[in-house]
């Protein structure tokens, strides 16, 4: 249970703003209570006047510290009376610590929060030294007044009161709970206007459905928000297992012609990229993994996709047959190995065909079968793990 009191200048914004909707619902249940507090109230003149020039001149008028004062006095001596203890006071100011997440997990542990919503140039700093426990801003540009941004915290902090969001509203994983922005979310109907739901979220494979969000997830914080991707990698990095230091199991990543092109290529046309080869691509990179291509490549590739990733730059080393430099039946996996100066247990080869499991494994490399139909494998293409598309091959790598 959290009980809000808001001092405040206009405390029909207040009520008007936090009595609908879930946060309506909970004030009828009892999780939240919502007391406002207008100061004003507690002027000591006959027409309610709470603010005044500033000293030192400039633009505006600042609210006076007596009324303020005395507001916060009397709600912290109510909830002295019932717990015994004094609330903490929340100054909402654009001269605060941002808000965040992790902000609104710690405040919504407490019983009572007090919220203090300036107006005009802001509040006799006097008062502030006296009462506040906190500074928090709601971002860096400046409101008219406290009021939204004391709404805008008290609807994140109540949503992680117990008792608030009910099970449906209750999401397992949302943005901001690992670090990390939300997958995208998709509803009925399965086409919308020519648009199709991911296949993946059909499947009825939970597993597939769980790789698929977290990878998502993953993309969609380094696009939109590389800061907290960074953030989201250095902490993966301090938590790697003891005794590794920070080294990964493997060095290199090799992946065979026909994975690339996701078994598009049919030897008509312009062979396609497999879907996420340019993000596993990316990712292998970040990770610090040297990127080979291995195999047949067809003269079309040379012009296409891969022409297209080798300018940027995506693999280090491309080995393929119509560069000239490999001996027909030799074995491009044996080659890079000599060129990565790595044991072959140490390099992770995407494969998509038997001829590619063989060649790889007789280079010692840990093989992994791309295979989208999830064809079952005969004995002798026993491979080290078998993935359906990159997507399933970021997570692999991601924890290896
Ligand atoms: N003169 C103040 C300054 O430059 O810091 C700004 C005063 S602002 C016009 C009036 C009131 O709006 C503030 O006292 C504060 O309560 C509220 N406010 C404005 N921007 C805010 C923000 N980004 N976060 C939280 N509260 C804000």
């Amino acid at each position: 249970m959290m009980n809000y009191h808001v001092l405040t200048l206009f405390p029909e914004m207040i009520e008007q703003g936090l009595h609908t909707s879930i946060l309506g619902r909970a004030m009828e249940t009892g999780a939240l209570t919502l007391e406002t507090v207008n100061i004003r109230d507690y002027a000591d003149n006959r027409h309610h006047k709470v603010d005044d020039y500033p000293y030192g001149g400039g633009a505006g008028m600042v609210m006076q510290a007596e009324p303020v004062y005395r507001a916060c006095l009397s709600v912290q001596e109510r909830i002295g009376q019932r717990t015994g203890r004094r609330a903490r006071v929340i100054y909402v100011t654009p001269q605060g610590s941002v808000f965040c997440q992790k902000t609104a997990r710690e405040l919504a542990r407490e019983e009572d929060l007090i919220f203090l919503c300036g107006h005009y140039e802001g509040i006799d700093e006097r008062v502030l030294e006296e009462v506040v426990t906190d500074y928090v801003s709601v971002g860096d540009y400046v409101l008219t007044g406290g009021e939204l941004a004391a709404m805008v915290m008290i609807d994140a902090v109540s949503r992680l009161v117990p008792g608030v969001l009910n099970n449906e509203e209750s999401a397992q994983f949302e943005s901001f709970e690992d670090g990390l922005l939300e997958y995208p979310q998709y509803s009925r109907p399965k086409n919308w206007r020519g648009k199709q739901v991911p296949p993946v979220l059909l499947s009825g494979d939970h597993l597939r459905v769980e790789a698929w969000r977290r990878e998502q997830s993953l993309l969609r914080t380094r696009k939109r928000r590389p800061d907290l991707y960074e953030a989201y990698e250095r902490e993966r990095n301090t938590q790697e297992k003891p005794g590794t230091s920070g080294k990964r199991k493997i060095g290199a990543v090799v992946f065979e012609w026909s994975a690339c092109a996701g078994g598009t290529d049919s030897g008509e046309g312009e062979p396609k990229a497999a879907p996420y080869l340019e993000e596993i691509l990316k990712l292998s990179g970040e990770l610090g993994l040297w990127r080979g291509l291995a195999g047949d490549c067809p003269a079309g590739g040379k012009d296409g996709f891969l022409q297209i990733l080798d300018k940027k730059g995506l693999f280090e080393r491309i080995l393929k047959e119509d560069t000239g430099e490999r001996e027909l039946g030799g074995n491009f996996y044996k080659q890079l190995l000599e060129e990565v100066h790595l044991p072959g247990k140490k390099v992770l080869a995407f494969v998509s065909s038997p001829e590619g499991i063989q060649k790889a494994r007789e280079a010692g490399m840990r093989v992994v079968w791309l295979s989208p139909q999830g064809g079952p494998l005969e004995k002798s293409q026993i491979c080290f793990r078998q993935i359906a598309d990159f997507l399933e091959g970021m997570a692999l790598l991601r924890n290896l």
